[in-house]
């Protein structure tokens, strides 16, 4: 078959290293620039600020999971009431998402300093919560202009938040191996990503595992997402459950699903003949969740949820049917480790 791709990627300036956020105040323009954080970066956050000087128009540490669009009003209040000019987001996909919705309306660049594995610094996603549902939109003027990568930032992740959060990341890597908008550059990321991340959750190893999800955000955001995030927003809305721990849960049971489609060079970067299991036992090892079961969710409540999830199905590599749907749903929910899943030469991924 002849080779033909687009691959679009708007520039951002990425920096990974151990003291980078250390050096970015000497690197920010002049401008009054917003420092929002997670709760836990609010040292790292005080720390720029006094570097920032007077470019610094204030911080902002109220942060909550899936931006409530009230939160982001008061946000977009006080960035304007503090005469901000631009962003820079320290934490975890909620931060930067605040972030985001701040951007959405002032038209602002962010800078963008993740200090999970979460990968929105990446994208030009942002996600609003209103009256308990999320609504997702995409917008360049949300993408972050720079991205800074500083492991001694997410050295003091909590093991129970870095493993769930780097299987999030993974999960950047699988979907982006078969998503819509999937390139050679972008499989070579997500192969290169998921490496990384396997085995820095082995050895919870936070270099490696924040460049695997560098490079697994970055396959995110331009191969886009592909059934398995879809199956985790579906889930996420209709149930309210946690973000990493719900990836990391349902990840091995659609890499099962779409295992036999993948190519030889992908298998192995997700770690060998049976990568679903070895997904599984990845994430068992590390103490990340693998059934939907231990996040709360009851199984009379996944009927719910499988007509959307075949609905979400439409171009997915391996076809997707209720009854195929309700069993990995199943399966994810009761946390049970997928079968061996033999190649094949159907429907091969790019
Ligand atoms: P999060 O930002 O809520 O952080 C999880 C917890 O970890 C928080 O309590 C936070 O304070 C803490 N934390 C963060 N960094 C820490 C550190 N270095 N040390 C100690 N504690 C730390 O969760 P998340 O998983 O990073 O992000 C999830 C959110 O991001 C979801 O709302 C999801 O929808 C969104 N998201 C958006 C995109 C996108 O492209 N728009 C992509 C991925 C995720």
């Amino acid at each position: 078959m002849p080779l033909a791709f687009a691959h679009d990627q708007p520039a951002a300036r990425i920096v990974f290293g151990a003291g980078a956020f250390e050096r970015l105040a000497d690197e920010l323009e002049d401008r009054r620039w917003l420092v929002v954080h997670s709760g836990s970066q609010a040292d790292a956050a005080a720390r720029l600020g006094e570097r920032l000087g007077e470019r610094c128009a204030g911080t902002f540490g109220e942060v909550r999971r899936h931006v409530p669009v009230e939160l982001a009003d008061r946000a977009r209040a006080r960035f304007e009431e503090l005469g901000g000019e631009g962003l820079v987001a320290v934490g975890g996909g909620s931060a930067i998402g605040l972030a985001k919705a701040i951007a959405l309306t002032a038209q602002v660049p962010i800078v963008a300093v993740p200090t999970t594995y979460a990968g929105s610094e990446m994208t030009s996603i942002y996600g609003l919560t209103a009256d308990g549902r999320k609504h997702t939109g995409r917008d360049e003027s949300v993408r972050p202009r720079d991205v800074v990568y500083d492991p001694d930032l997410s050295r003091g992740l909590p093991r129970e938040v870095a493993a769930p959060s780097a299987m999030n990341a993974l999960a950047h890597c699988v979907d982006a191996l078969w998503a819509p908008g999937a390139t050679p550059v972008t499989t070579l990321l997500a192969q290169e990503g998921a490496r990384a991340l396997r085995e820095g959750l082995e050895a919870m190893e936070r270099e490696r595992l924040l460049y695997g999800a560098a490079l697994a955000g970055w396959a995110l955001g331009v191969a886009g997402a592909a059934l398995h995030h879809r199956i985790c927003h579906i889930l996420g809305g209709a149930f309210d459950l946690p973000h990493a721990e719900t990836h990391s849960a349902v990840l091995p049971q659609v890499t099962a699903l779409n295992a036999p489609a993948l190519p030889e060079a992908a298998r192995a970067a997700l770690g060998g003949d049976e990568p679903a299991a070895a997904i599984f036992d990845l994430a068992r090892r590390a103490g990340a969740p693998v059934a939907l079961r231990d996040l709360g969710l009851r199984e009379d409540e996944l009927d719910a949820v499988v007509a959307a999830v075949v609905e979400e199905a439409a171009g997915n590599p391996v076809p997707v049917d209720e009854t195929t749907a309700r069993a990995l749903l199943r399966r994810a929910w009761a946390g049970d480790r997928p079968a061996q899943t033999p190649p094949s030469r159907a429907g091969n991924a790019p």
